[in-house]
């Protein structure tokens, strides 16, 4: 049976947008970021589509873990790495490629006495002041990890850029500049980019790319959207119609009564809500497309509903097809509208929503 919401998934342009990357960055092998579910495309099956990828990148163990457990071999790297021995003894098992960012988990590397190798990538905060290694601890973590015996030599140089979505920020050269500095002399292929820095910062691309939201065909910059960039957005977020039915002018609609009919109104109610995912915080005259034409949500998004103003389209009845967002209605847009960003909206997807891969 069908749920009348579903995430559509295109793995064509899944491969293409991974297509894309590697003609963006020629010299650079790919580590494609699918954490968090795959930005809510559904982890095993997008992994499968981006199987032409160099390695994949998670978040946490248990994401590794289903990835294994669904019989993908491949390179697959814990972006933030493991968090007590136990996890150690299971990702090297494994063959999990590990960030190390902080003296405990080279503590535990050091206490390790598997005969497993573990690849290492090493973590450098060069201004982001989230995960890493402080520029001047850099040469003592190098020192430490590089000991180990049973970690493979010369670790991946990695850091994260917290502004490389804006093109002229000062902060991503002062970042680049640090890394390349502490880094320098040292051994080791070196990982910086993003999606934004894959783009629009050509310097940082390096040995490895770690794109994550370019893969899905959606802009990680603030304006425009990834068809301008010609990517091919992944996701559709589609459902129906559940009801039609006319609101008197004067009358109000939905919760807090916060839209009110200046005209007799036909309006759709939509099988969709904040409990699949749909933000809350999306206003009245945000676009969603019915039977593919744009009409604008009329009312607050409830929880499983949501109302949208059809009185200009053509005759509109229940089980007509209505995306959120994709095709005509790109996520960035939503994403603007609603005050967020387009990756809070497609890893956000909830579990009722059934995933189709075409
Ligand atoms: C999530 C993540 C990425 C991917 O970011 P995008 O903006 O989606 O490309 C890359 N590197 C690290 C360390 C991350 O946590």
């Amino acid at each position: 049976m069908k749920t009348l919401i579903r995430a559509i998934v295109d793995t064509a342009a899944l491969r293409q947008n991974l297509a894309r990357v590697r003609a963006t960055a020629p010299a650079s092998r790919v580590m494609a970021v699918i954490k968090a579910n795959a930005y809510g495309h559904g982890l095993v099956p997008a992994a499968r589509a981006l199987a032409e990828t160099d390695g994949y990148a998670v978040a946490r163990l248990d994401e590794g873990l289903a990835l294994r457990a669904a019989g993908l071999t491949n390179r697959i790297l814990l972006l933030e790495g493991v968090f007590s021995p136990d996890q150690l003894a299971i990702a090297a098992q494994q063959r999990f490629d590990l960030m190390v960012h902080s003296f405990e988990q080279l503590q535990m590397l050091e206490g390790r006495g598997g005969s497993e190798t573990v690849s290492a990538w090493l973590k450098v905060d060069s201004g982001m002041n989230r995960l890493g290694f402080r520029i001047e601890q850099f040469a003592e973590a190098h020192q430490r990890l590089t000991r180990i015996a049973n970690v493979a030599p010369d670790p991946t140089l990695v850091t994260h850029l917290a502004n490389a979505d804006d093109r002229r920020d000062p902060k991503t050269v002062e970042q680049l500049s640090a890394f390349g500095a502490t880094t320098a002399g040292t051994p080791g292929a070196r990982s910086i980019a993003n999606s934004a820095a894959v783009l629009a910062w050509p310097e940082s691309r390096a040995d490895w790319v770690r794109p994550g939201l370019l893969l899905y065909g959606v802009s990680p910059f603030p304006s425009g959207n990834g068809a301008d960039l010609g990517l091919h957005p992944a996701m559709t977020l589609q459902t129906e119609v559940i009801a039609v039915k006319i609101v008197k002018s004067g009358e109000t609609v939905g919760y807090g009564g916060s839209w009110r009919a200046e005209r007799d109104t036909r309006m759709a109610v939509v099988a969709a809500g904040y409990g699949d995912g749909y933000p809350r915080s999306t206003p009245s005259g945000a676009p969603v497309l019915v039977n593919g034409r744009r009409a604008p949500l009329i009312g607050r998004v409830s929880m499983d509903m949501v109302t949208v103003d059809v009185t200009d389209l053509p005759a509109v009845g229940t089980g007509d097809p209505v995306v959120l967002w994709g095709g005509g209605v790109p996520v960035e847009e939503v994403a603007r509208r609603a005050g967020t960003i387009p990756y809070e909206l497609i890893c956000g997807v909830s579990q009722r929503v059934q995933h189709e891969m075409r």
